[in-house]
């Protein structure tokens, strides 16, 4: 069992189906009062973000459109481990070539570099899931026609710099 606390779009199915199973089985553990020991050592819970992680996932399956019959209501009291998102994420992408194609994608659609600085760039992309900032920009970016793809790399620039020069003045 582990969170990878990765931005659950870059995920490949298998791997966001499996965090979320293994969220559910996080709070069974938890409520059977198993040890948590391991999973905390070595970084691979914490159980004060089992629940908006839950949330997380389940709306991106969502947007895939599968299905999701296990809601979750877990109130933390432990607040135990922590899981570093870069190398959660480096993880994620050393083991799993499905994810590392997603994972570009979706840096492509967000016009960003995949290199390892991503990672740093997945962490801020992060919070903007659970706020919903960063929802429109994905919908908007798959919504677009192939050809125009490319040219998505300079347009956020020119808009940009146009803006800079508009306060300036
Ligand atoms: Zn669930
Ligand atoms: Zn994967």
């Amino acid at each position: 069992m582990r969170m990878w606390m990765v931005d659950p779009r870059g995920m490949c199915r298998q791997h966001l189906l499996g965090e979320h199973v293994e969220l559910h089985m996080f709070v069974g553990h938890i409520r059977l009062g198993r040890k948590m020991g391991k999973f905390v050592t070595e970084n691979l819970v914490e159980t004060k973000s089992i629940q908006s992680r839950h949330e997380a996932l389940v709306a991106e399956m969502q947007r895939r459109g599968y299905e999701h019959k296990s809601p979750m209501v877990y109130t933390d009291r432990l607040a135990l481990g922590h899981v570093p998102q870069q190398s959660s994420l480096k993880e994620l992408l050393r083991r799993c070539p499905l994810c590392r194609k997603q994972f570009k994608k979706l840096h492509e659609a967000l016009a960003l570099p995949f290199s390892e600085r991503s990672a740093a760039l997945m962490a801020e992309g992060m919070q903007g899931v659970q706020t919903g900032r960063f929802s429109s920009t994905q919908s908007n970016a798959s919504n677009r026609p192939k050809s125009v793809k490319k040219a998505v790399k300079k347009a956020p620039q020119k808009a940009s710099k146009k803006r800079r020069g508009a306060q300036s003045h």
